[in-house]
Parts: structure tokens; sequence; C-alpha cells
């Protein structure tokens, strides 16, 4: 039976967004929907709203969530009714080129539900395909991954996107490992996660690297072993901060989680010879970088970039949760506020204004 639930609607350009009630259709093959539990607040929602992406007005937001799954497609082996899940922004494919090399969590050929959610007749772009700022939603199979029901959902919901980006940049792309040193510019959500990834990974050093010092202290928290407050620094001069707490010679493992040419620079500058560069903050398309080849060449090394910190959502969310159910990760730090569906539009302002790492709805 479909349903008509509220959800979270950006109509138009830069407009507060509103609640809307908005018609859910019954699963069709390889679909499920999900009783939406918790949904974290990401900037990716507010550039949804801001028209950044794309504009494929009206937007149902929200991508950052985990739920019970409650209705069934055709075809659908991986899940039943009633698994507690973390929804995804991908389902894997298992047929293209990347999957068949054994390498799903590059999968070139991710895929979203077919169906529409509507509001008025009129077709919602969910965001990252998913549209979780409400009571249920409506995705593909492959973007629902059964969890631990031990987890509350404000916590699970959170590696959906942010969190696993953090982590899987410092994990997966950045390979961190027992004695590394590491530095992390921008110290938000995704930073703060690559810190805690880091942490867990056993790097030795972890150097936190903002303009903002209340941002550096949540980053102590998370195993920040040293903090740069860049505010009143010039690049060489942070570079120099890097290098003097690496014995001189900069970092193992570099990760720039701000999407920025200068910040890129300095991550490059100060890394150590054959170190790693990765890059999951997120730039913008008129964005360009100078670097001498030769530089990039003589240090040697890997400059990687991480995409949803290359994560295979099968693979690593029952895994992150079962570490945190373990006292081993540190995921409900994340968690700043709880909030009703109808503050979103407020939690936007507390997000620009630096004052929250994570503020998640609970439906
Ligand atoms: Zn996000
Ligand atoms: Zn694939």
């Amino acid at each position: 039976m479909p349903h008509d639930v509220r959800g979270v609607v950006a109509k138009t350009k830069g407009e507060p967004v509103s609640v809307e009630t908005i018609h859910i259709p019954d699963p069709g093959p390889g679909e499920v929907v999900i009783d939406v539990q918790a949904c974290g607040v990401c900037h990716t929602d507010l550039h949804y709203r801001e028209g950044a992406i794309n504009d494929d007005f009206p937007f149902l937001l929200g991508h950052e969530a985990s739920g019970i799954v409650s209705q069934i497609g055709a075809g659908v082996t991986n899940l039943t009714e009633g698994d507690f899940v973390v929804l995804n922004w991908r389902a894997v494919c298992g047929e293209c080129r990347s999957c068949l090399r054994g390498k799903p969590q590059y999968c070139f050929s991710t895929h979203n539900a077919q169906q529409k959610m509507t509001l008025d007749g009129i077709e919602l772009s969910p965001a990252l395909g998913i549209g979780a700022f409400a009571e249920k939603t409506l995705v593909a199979a492959g973007q629902a991954t059964k969890v631990s029901n031990a987890v509350e959902p404000e916590v699970a919901g959170l590696i959906g996107c942010g969190v696993m980006a953090g982590l899987g940049a410092a994990l997966n792309t950045g390979g961190v490992t027992r004695g590394d040193s590491v530095a992390v510019w921008g110290c938000g959500g995704v930073g703060d996660a690559a810190i805690e990834g880091s942490r867990i990974a056993g790097a030795h050093t972890i150097i936190a690297i903002d303009l903002d010092q209340r941002k550096l202290e949540w980053a102590k928290e998370f195993g920040a072993t040293h903090t740069i407050n860049s505010s009143d620094m010039d690049s060489s001069q942070v570079i120099e901060a890097v290098q003097r707490l690496t014995s001189g010679n900069g970092v193992d493992v570099a990760i720039e989680a701000i999407g920025l040419p200068a910040t890129y620079e300095q991550a490059f500058y100060s890394r150590d010879l054959a170190g790693t560069v990765v890059l999951v903050g997120v730039p913008s398309p008129e964005m360009r970088i100078d670097l001498p080849l030769i530089e990039v060449f003589g240090r040697g090394g890997a400059l990687k970039s991480s995409w949803y910190g290359d994560c295979l959502p099968s693979r690593d969310f029952p895994m992150l949760i079962d570490l945190y159910l373990q006292g081993r990760l540190q995921l409900d730090r994340f968690v700043s506020e709880k909030i009703t569906i109808e503050e979103v539009e407020n939690a936007f302002l507390k997000m620009e204004r630096g004052e929250v790492l994570r503020s998640v709805v609970i439906i």
C-alpha cells in the first residue's frame, strides 16, 4: 500500500526548506521502503537547497540515515522486513568492469531506486538518491545495509555519509597504519572522522589544522595529538609547523578535508618523501591547482582522492558498528544535538556558523 508521509523538501533555489506531505509508492523490483528513524544534517543537503549540485528541484533532502525495512519489492534477497539498516548513496552493480575486477567499492555503475517519490504529482529528486528527512523513503535494496540493532539510530545513521567519508579517507584511501604520522586539514565532521580513523589505525602523530579554535578542541577529543590554528598563518608557516612536529620531515599521510586549492597545496608540501596526499574535501568546478611537476615526480608517493571514503557499505558499515559497540570507535561524539523534522532549516544555520558537528533529525 503506498503511503503519504511528511518529508523536508527544498522547492526552489535558496528558499528555506519546508515540511510537505509526500507520496511514497510501493517498492518495485529490487526496491525497499524504509521507515526512517534518524537522519543527520549534512553540508550536501544545504548545497542541494542552494542549487549548488544541480537544478532538479524539488529536492527531498536528507541522506545520512538509519531505519527499519518496512516493505520489500520483488526479487530482494539481501533484506527482510524489520531489519535495522544504514542507508548508502550507491548500490553497487556487480557487473561493471570495476566490480568484475573484484573492486566493487569503486563500482562505476551504481544505482538508486527506479521509481520516484512525488509531491503533488511532481517527481522529487532525493538527495544523493536517498531523501531521508522523511517518515518513509524508497531506495534500491543495495542502498540499505543491515547492521546490529543494538546501536542507537542517530549514531548508526552517521556512517552513511560524512563520518564514513572521513574514516575511509584515513583507513581505506590513505592506508593509515600503526606508527604513521598524519595531518588533517579541516576539523568538521569529515575531518574529525579522518582523525578518529587515524587514531584507531594506530597513527603515532595526528596533527589537526583549522582556523577555528573550537573545532581544534573537538579534534583533540577525537585523538589529535597536536593542533595548528592556521588563522593567522600563511601557507609556508603551516607547512613549517607540520614539519616541526614531525622531526622536520612532514607527515606520512596528509588528508585535505576542506576542498580548497590553498589547503591542498599545504597538504602536498607537508608530507614526507613517498608520503600520500588524500583529497576528501569536495572542490567546486572552477578551482585550479598549479604544482611544479618536478615536485610531483621528485617527492614520490601518491596523490589520491577519496570518494565516499572508498567504502564498500556491505563490508564497512557492519564492521564500524561493531567497533562502536565494542567501545573502540567514537561515533556518539559526532552527535551534537537531536532535533525534529521541523528544525532542519535552523540546523543549516547552526552548521554554517560552525556550532555543531552534526544535528540529527529523529523521526
Ligand atoms: Zn552527506
Ligand atoms: Zn559495478
